[in-house]
């Protein structure tokens, strides 16, 4: 939620409007070494002034500053230093010429070459033959090839006399690695970089206050900027970034403030009394003695909606954790105190489980439950629409169709959106738009450790449901080779229990995906699951076959359901024991995790099959961890890892939050450094106007201003 421009970059504002041509030629202007076609390239990465070159961070360092050795080299890249011995020119064929050159290195000797296209405007070897004579000593930077008669072939990426004093950026140091685009190169980069270090650029105001970077023992910002570029050494290379980062976690702590400020500035126009009418029967009729973590949950959410202002709370919780009677249990509270209460799903076989879970724990009790999916026809959709708009039913369970312009609900005070990263911010925004100030919570069962929930979601209040109901038994998880699977999955059907059998939606193409998974159906039934009942569902069919191949399946009058990942919600199927995942590095982790949910659901033991052929290191390291854990913290923690904050929370919803150097797996404590900072900041200084508060201020101003109406600095 953070918007992503940075100081004065890229995002178009009134005052910088004119076209890129313009900023390229203010660019061109400012640096020596690039014309205006360069500066449109550089324009691609979204570099428009000096200052944008200078928060232009660097992707990586390399470590140059002293020679490869060549000994033992991979085919890796090199860096070495060396004295040429003799030099030509080869021509491989009209188009392309070889130059070569052998120099001596250490008690090696290597063989350098070089490629270029030929061209009839100009000598493309006028240079090297320049400068690649008999005795340059040279630092040379390059990919290491096979070995020819022991003498180690180099293709030559950069070369710089020893004698040239620019050489001291490129070589003999550690060195930055940039982000490219087409037309610029990594040592054009440095030379940027550099000069936007060294003067071209002049860096705004420190907005740390002075205090600030004493106690925390921070770089300053020339410092650090300087260094992130051209570390002096690894050490303070780390304390750049630190400071860096710090600097972007107090600006993202900022935000999440004012935003929560916001909230809390709201005043609701009603009240809950804990009356226990309802909540009482419905824990006695439960079957099952809540968790510890469930009323210590329950009890948050109570304290919350008792307050003055609305409740925004995000419950986090395993798969299985017991998230649904904690939802019920907020909704029962609005309904006792004659309000209504709406439940809000991504799928309508969810809205379907959620109906029939309701009807199960509130049976007997004088609660009138209503559903609103797509699914409904034409007059049960005005019925229903109808019924709620004069509040004769009291929960509501629905999908997206509750959103919908003519569904009104009078007395509306509690929403509840279940496995809300389906859902983007916008639709909650609906939500309360459409009923006034609402008691929100919102469920994931992507649970993440709570400084990352804080980063991530930090204007959400945060309850963790981190234990477990008893007597769930959790699915062994295997990988292995499809015949084996589906082996296994044979031997659980024999003892009576059902399976899943579950392929990976293509995302490009809805249609493929439902040809692929019929195609699968199949094959298997007439397959390797002859003699078997199969069953199939797609998200494509219609909501009502949908519900019908459910019931039956939850009837046990089908041993397999081959399913897209329709089911990856909400299933709820005791006697389902086995489950095979075709094609399972396809999908992400949370979504497996999820998927292996559907399993385990009774007291019999259950088994997943994970059915992959890895492409990448990384892709297998994500399956092997789904089989050595079962804890969706570590999951979560890992998923993120891999995926990245922006992506990991949806882009629908945070696509904006980026952040560029702070690592939100490395940087937990400066995260938690940097909230109790920016609380005590504004506690001291509310408005921020202390003289030594001024750049933050400014900093603040500029960043959020344009975007967040909640910052309140006037
Ligand atoms: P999730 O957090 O994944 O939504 P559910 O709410 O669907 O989990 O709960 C999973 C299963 O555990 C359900 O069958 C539910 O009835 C059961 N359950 C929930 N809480 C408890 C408890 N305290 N003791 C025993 N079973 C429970
Ligand atoms: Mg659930």
């Amino acid at each position: 939620m953070v918007p992503s421009e940075h100081y004065t970059k890229s995002t178009p504002s009134p005052q910088s409007g004119e076209d890129s041509s313009a900023a390229a030629a203010a660019l061109a202007k400012v640096f020596h070494g690039i014309g205006p076609k360069r500066a449109r390239q550089l324009g691609v990465l979204g570099i428009e002034t000096p200052l944008d070159m200078l928060y232009n961070f660097p992707r990586d360092w390399q470590d140059r500053s002293s020679g490869t050795d060549l000994s033992k080299v991979p085919e890796t890249s090199v860096v070495f230093q060396g004295r040429v011995i003799s030099s030509r020119l080869i021509r491989a064929n009209p188009r392309l010429g070889i130059f070569k050159a052998k120099m001596a290195t250490g008690d090696r000797k290597v063989e350098l070459v070089w490629f270029k296209h030929l061209s009839f405007r100009y000598d493309a070897f006028a240079a090297l033959k320049a400068e690649i004579v008999t005795g340059a000593d040279l630092w040379v930077v390059g990919k290491a090839e096979g070995d020819l008669l022991g003498v180690r072939e180099v293709r030559v990426e950069e070369f710089y006399p020893l004698n040239d004093p620019r050489r001291n950026l490129h070589v003999g140091r550690i060195v930055p690695v940039y982000g490219l685009t087409e037309g610029i190169t990594q040592r054009l980069m440095r030379e940027l970089a550099h000069q936007a270090v060294s003067g071209a650029a002049t860096a705004p105001p420190d907005p740390l206050p002075p205090a600030l970077i004493h106690r925390r023992k921070l770089l300053s910002l020339r410092q650090a900027l300087s260094a992130v570029h051209f570390p002096k050494s690894f050490a303070e290379l780390d304390a750049a970034r630190t400071r860096l980062a710090y600097e972007e976690l107090l600006l993202l702590e900022f935000a999440w403030i004012f935003k929560r400020r916001q909230t809390r500035g709201l005043a609701k126009n009603f009240s809950y009394e804990i009356k226990r009418s309802l909540l009482t029967p419905f824990r006695e009729g439960l079957g099952f003695e809540l968790t510890r973590a469930q009323k210590r949950v329950i009890n948050e959410i109570f304290d919350d909606m008792r307050r003055p202002y609305p409740m925004t709370r995000l419950l986090q919780g395993d798969v299985g954790s017991g998230k649904t009677v904690v939802a019920l249990s907020a909704l029962l509270l609005a309904v006792e105190n004659g309000f209504q209460a709406a439940l809000m799903v991504p799928t309508e076989i969810l809205a379907d489980q959620h109906m029939a879970t309701m009807t199960q724990f509130l049976k007997g009790l004088p609660v009138r439950c209503a559903m609103l999916t797509s699914r409904l026809s034409k007059k049960e959709r005005e019925k229903t629409v109808e019924a709620v708009r004069r509040g004769e039913a009291d929960i509501v369970v629905g999908t997206h169709a509750l959103l919908e312009g003519d569904v009104q609900f009078p007395k509306l005070k509690v929403a509840v959106i279940d496995e809300q990263h389906r859902f983007g911010v916008r639709q909650l925004t609906t939500l309360r738009q459409k009923s006034g100030l609402l008691d929100l919570l919102v469920m994931t069962a992507t649970p993440i450790p709570r400084t990352l929930a804080l980063a991530l979601y930090g204007d959400l209040d945060v309850s963790t449901l981190d234990e477990m109901p008893p007597n769930k038994t959790t699915a062994q998880t295997y990988l292995a080779p499809e015949a084996q699977a589906l082996e296994g999955l044979k031997a659980e059907v024999a003892k009576g229990h059902q399976a899943y059998v579950v392929y990976p939606i293509i995302e490009e193409s809805a249609n493929l995906d439902l040809q692929s998974a019929k195609a699968e159906f199949e094959r298997l039934s007439a397959g390797a699951l002859a003699g078997l009942r199969v069953s199939l569902i797609h998200g494509a069919m219609p909501g009502r076959t949908k519900a019908k191949v459910m019931a039956e399946f939850a009837a046990g009058r089908s041993d397999v359901l081959v399913a897209t990942p329709v089911i990856e919600v909400g299933i709820d199927v005791a006697n389902a024991t086995v489950m095979v995942i075709q094609n399972a590095d396809r999908f992400g982790m949370a979504s497996l995790h999820q998927l292996r949910g559907r399993i385990g659901r009774g007291k019999l033991a259950s088994v997943c099959y994970l059915v992959a052929d890895p492409k990448t290191d990384e892709a297998r390291r994500r399956l092997e961890t789904l089989v050595a854990t079962y804890d969706g913290f570590r999951i979560g923690e890992e998923d993120l890892k891999i995926r990245g904050p922006g992506e990991f929370m949806g882009t629908a919803q945070h696509g904006e939050l980026t952040l560029k150097i702070a690592d939100l797996n490395r940087h937990a404590d400066l995260l938690a450094q940097a909230r109790q900072d920016a609380e005590e900041l504004l506690q001291t200084d509310p408005r921020l106007l202390a003289a030594e508060n001024g750049p933050l201020r400014e900093r603040i101003l500029r960043l959020y201003q344009r975007q967040w109406s909640c910052i309140d600095l006037a």
